[in-house]
């Protein structure tokens, strides 16, 4: 099967061919996953990309099952990192129960990520998987992300948009203040507000808002929202997706939209040089100014970082 041009027809059997060889360890696979890469544009501005990070257990995956609906007339595919696939030896969010009713949409592909054995389990492959994801014609990209370690921040130089989910009470919003997921998220939605829940799910928003109104605007000078929702219910998921409509438009409209893909492209440029080259190589090069031309080339689209890299 030609990838490539399956890929463009928007084959998932070739796309889901195509991540599985983007996310292999293995030499052969990385040279042909580069090869493959070399041919795709790395930006595409009519996507949007959507993170989505949370503790295990807030309702990540039920409220993705209800909000990738609102966005149905789109394509929609789901990149579902899960760190603790070393564990167990396959992602969790392989379990087909998952996102049961989303995933039989023929407008949505859902790819758990196997991205074991790396800090949060986002890399450089996950964004090579939405490359590939966009060039299948998917324009609402959301990556699901469990809330570990770095796996936030890292997340958030794949994404336009970052939603952090979480729960009434206040332990759940200390940890996130403690490890700066709050600075990040552009959207806070307290989840299952439904049922007994429904007044505690009122405090914490009121909480949210009283440490929010401390805030300065974001450096995009957005003010960070706070929403709540019942996936069970399917209430409050419309609300979120006018709010997010409204944050595209606000980013588009002072150019914060290109600015941050910019600086992500910059982002992984450099951690891929790298990686694929080791520290001193890559220092030379910074050192030397070549960094910076092969920067501004690649985003220019003048050249193509895989095809850069097998160069140096
Ligand atoms: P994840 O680990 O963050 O992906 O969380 P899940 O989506 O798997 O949900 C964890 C648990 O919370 C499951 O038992 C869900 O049934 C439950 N849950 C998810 N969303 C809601 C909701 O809106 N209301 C209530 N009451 N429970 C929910």
């Amino acid at each position: 099967m030609d990838l490539y041009s399956e890929i463009i027809k928007g084959n998932t059997n070739a796309l889901s061919k195509a991540i599985t060889l983007v996310e292999s360890t293995l030499e052969k696979d990385q040279k042909k996953s580069q090869e493959l890469l070399s041919k795709f544009l790395s930006n595409n501005n009519n996507s949007i990309r959507i993170g989505v990070t949370g503790i295990p257990g807030v309702g990540k995956s039920t409220f993705i099952e209800k909000f990738g609906i609102v966005f149905l007339k789109k394509k929609v595919a789901v990149l579902a990192i899960d760190p603790s696939s070393e564990k167990t030896k396959g992602s969790i969010l392989g379990d087909k129960s998952r996102m049961q009713t989303l995933s039989n949409h023929k407008n949505v592909f859902i790819r758990p990520s196997s991205n074991s054995g790396i800090l949060g389990g986002v890399s450089n492959k996950t964004r090579d998987s939405i490359i590939l994801c966009e060039a299948a014609g998917y324009d609402i990209i959301i990556i699901e992300t469990v809330g570990v370690g770095q796996s936030e921040t890292i997340v958030n130089q794949l994404v336009d948009i970052m939603l952090l989910l979480t729960i009434t009470g206040a332990g759940d919003r200390l940890q996130c203040i403690k490890r700066g997921i709050i600075e990040l998220a552009h959207l806070i939605i307290i989840t299952k507000d439904d049922g007994d829940n429904k007044n505690k799910v009122k405090e914490t928003v009121l909480d949210f808002n009283n440490t929010l109104a401390l805030n300065a605007p974001m450096e995009n000078r957005w003010f960070q929202k706070v929403l709540r929702c019942s996936a069970q219910e399917n209430t409050g998921i419309d609300e979120i997706n006018i709010i997010i409509e409204e944050y595209i438009r606000h980013v588009k409209l002072n150019n914060f939209f290109n600015v941050k893909r910019k600086k992500q492209d910059i982002y992984w440029i450099n951690k891929i040089i790298k990686d694929e080259l080791g520290n001193r190589r890559y220092n030379e090069l910074r050192e030397k100014n070549i960094l910076q031309d092969i920067e501004n080339k690649i985003i220019e689209e003048k050249i193509n970082l895989y095809d850069i890299i097998q160069e140096l």
